[in-house]
């Protein structure tokens, strides 16, 4: 099975939407992994968003997501990359379709809920730079059987 990140981002811990977007997961049918509460600083985001050095909005970008703690999720599931990306909606919240979670929750380009890792090859990498190894735990839910059919598992 594949594993993804999400960070639940500063605006969503200030709106209170920790529990409603982490319920959407679960409903899904999707694993958590690992979670934990995490102050974010200038180092672990000039790697996390690197790909961004040198847009106007970088530092206003850094600012925002040091603003408050996040909340990180390793998430499991088949194909759960892309699944969580479905789920995210587009980057800019007010053209991300409603049914998403930026479609149903924000109207900003960056106040925008959630990071999801956009491959596995971004995944791989980015769920060891927010979890050490001892922090994701891989347990069988008891209900698996009935989330996938035989020939998917
Ligand atoms: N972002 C922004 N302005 C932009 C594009 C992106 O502030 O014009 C922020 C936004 O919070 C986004 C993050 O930078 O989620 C990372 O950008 P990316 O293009 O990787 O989008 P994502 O993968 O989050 O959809
Ligand atoms: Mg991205």
């Amino acid at each position: 099975m594949e594993k993804t990140l999400v960070l639940l981002k500063p605006c969503t811990l200030q709106r209170a939407l920790v529990g409603e977007i982490i319920t959407r997961f679960e409903r899904r049918g999707l694993r958590i992994a690992g979670i934990k509460m995490m102050q974010l600083t200038d180092e672990i985001l000039d790697e996390h968003y690197g790909h961004l050095k040198g847009k106007s909005f970088f530092q206003i970008l850094k600012d925002s997501m040091m603003s408050t703690p996040i909340i990180a999720l390793c998430i499991e599931g088949i194909e759960a990359v892309q699944t969580v990306r479905l789920m995210a909606g587009a980057t800019n919240g007010r053209y991300a379709n409603p049914g998403t979670i930026r479609g149903d929750y924000c109207v900003s380009n960056q106040q925008n809920i959630v990071h999801a890792s956009d491959s596995l090859e971004s995944a791989e990498v980015e769920i060891k730079r927010f979890f050490k190894p001892e922090e994701i735990f891989d347990y069988t839910p008891s209900n698996l059987a009935y989330m996938y059919a035989l020939d998917e598992l």
